[in-house]
């Protein structure tokens, strides 16, 4: 689909827009000149006047040369020619938004919002002194978000609020990302950094000393700043892919070397994988007061697990599930992935049944997304997913059930390529909700990557700005050059937090 955008000739305008035009259809082009080839035109007229900015549409269908239009006027309150282009380009998203929705009968339920964390714009507006109300009406009118997605995201906030009491006011601390980047297989979907664990016990060596170099040196600077680390979240790949014995090393060394790790506020091991779960690493974990895991089945059907490169059965999370259980873990998450291939609403009612004789403290519910390098989009001839309408029904199956069965959603967010242009919610029981999902969603504090493929999120404790980190993603790079990255990121530290003593 090519669409060629008459009237606006600044093509800082393409990008929101081209944004825009992929939420309604599958590989699109955006033009700013003319062009014969192109299968729709849309003339967008906008100015300047009076400190308001008026835009108006007018789109031509072909062959039918069907007009549909749209205009719309909003008060600048810009400060500074960025702030006032940002506005621009709103107010030119909402007229093209509006006449492409007419034109396709596609209402975007999340309006001309592209972002991935739409409550943070929430927090952003309350923060900035808006009342609740004021800030849902500035949602509708300019962003044109529809109230269904106003509503859970007004659900998400006070949830997050009444978890982190302190959320606007924790950037003076910081959270910690460990990568660990091996699996079993590797799965189908997967751009993680995750290599096939098998036969390379070397490596994993390796690796395991590069991160326990930068744990200690990490840890020093914490201790020595007198910065507190409100949560700690070991990812991957597989954390629980490791053995028992370096699992429990791990650990120990987090004891030693991180200030204070008694008062922070979580700690979690993610052990997607069932097949990587055993007595033994359930009883390291409870060893050292780490209670809240992630067991993922991702779907209960084992047709749709074979499809998808997961080697172990449906059986096996639910046996890895009670066992872990039994050993003392009382905060255990699991995800489920809507759309994956071959899945509907048949499969994924089956799955929410089977999650029903579980009930873990928290459900996250993942819509299918076609990440770039992962082998599904590579190949995607080969994996049949369910349309639009499908994965939208099966998304209003995850928010009854889960509200039915005392779940509320306490943080979202929203990724590329993803079906039905739907978002990812977490759910959990009132109170079990990852507070270190909450840090990293709503973006209020540090996060510092240790690992391999972690990437760290620095936070100007003054003024909000964002710089990322990426540690490499491969183990071989990793092991020869941690070092080097573990200096970049505590001079970054240095630099963020100068203002604090050393103590
Ligand atoms: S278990 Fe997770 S990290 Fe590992 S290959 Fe599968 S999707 Fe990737």
């Amino acid at each position: 689909m090519l669409i060629y955008i008459k009237g606006l000739q600044d093509d800082r305008f393409a990008r929101p827009l081209q944004l825009i035009a992929n939420l309604f259809f599958e590989e699109t082009e955006v033009c700013m000149e003319e062009n014969e080839q192109s299968d729709l035109t849309i003339d967008i007229r906008l100015k300047e006047e009076s400190g308001q900015a008026h835009a108006m549409a007018v789109l031509t269908a072909k062959p039918s040369d069907k007009e549909y239009t749209a205009s719309y006027t909003k008060k600048l309150t810009a400060d500074g020619d960025k702030e006032r282009l940002k506005q621009m380009k709103m107010v030119a998203s909402h007229v093209f938004l509006s006449v492409l929705q007419e034109y396709t009968s596609i209402t975007q339920k999340w309006g001309i919002l592209t972002g991935m964390r739409p409550t943070k714009l929430f927090h952003k507006h309350r923060q900035a002194g808006l009342t609740t109300e004021e800030v849902r009406q500035k949602l509708q009118s300019e962003y044109m978000i529809t109230e269904e997605k106003i509503d859970l995201m007004e659900k998400i906030l006070e949830r997050q609020l009444t978890m982190v009491p302190d959320l606007y006011d924790v950037k003076d601390e910081v959270s910690i990302y460990i990568g660990i980047p091996f699996c079993p297989t590797k799965c189908a979907y997967c751009t993680f950094p995750a290599y096939a664990i098998q036969g390379k016990q070397g490596r994993v060596a390796s690796f395991l000393s590069g991160l326990h170099y930068e744990m200690e040196q990490i840890g020093r600077w914490l201790q020595e700043k007198g910065v507190k680390i409100t949560t700690v979240y070991y990812g991957g790949g597989t954390p629980t892919a490791i053995t028992a014995e370096e699992m429990d090393e791990l650990y120990a060394l987090m004891y030693e070397v991180f200030p204070d790790v008694e008062n922070i506020r979580e700690i979690t091991v993610e052990a997607g994988r069932p097949d990587t779960i055993t007595p033994e690493k359930l009883s390291i974990l409870k060893k050292w007061n780490i209670d809240r895991i992630s067991i993922n089945p991702q779907s209960y059907t084992q047709e749709t697990l074979k499809a998808i490169g997961r080697h172990h059965t449906v059986e096996e999370t639910i046996e890895k599930y009670h066992m872990a259980k039994q050993s003392g873990m009382n905060n255990i998450n699991m995800d489920l992935i809507i759309g994956l291939p071959g899945e509907g609403t048949e499969e994924f009612a089956h799955s929410l049944d089977e999650t029903e004789k579980l009930m873990p403290e928290s459900l996250t519910v993942h819509t299918l997304s076609f990440k770039r390098a992962s082998e599904m989009t590579l190949n995607k001839e080969k994996y049949q997913v369910a349309d639009r309408k499908e994965v939208e029904k099966m998304m209003n199956m995850a928010e009854e059930w889960t509200s039915d069965h005392g779940y509320v959603p306490y943080y979202l967010y929203r990724q590329k390529n993803i079906l039905g242009n739907l978002e990812n919610v977490g759910y959990s029981k009132p109170g079990q909700e990852s507070i270190y999902n909450i840090m990293i969603m709503e973006e209020v504090q540090t996060i510092i990557g240790i690992g391999c493929g972690a990437a760290s999120k620095f936070i100007d404790r003054h003024t909000g700005k964002i710089e990322h980190f990426s540690n490499p993603k491969d183990p071989k790079t990793y092991n020869e050059r941690f070092v080097e990255y573990t200096e970049k990121k505590l001079n970054k530290l240095n630099e963020l937090f100068s203002d604090l003593p050393v103590r």
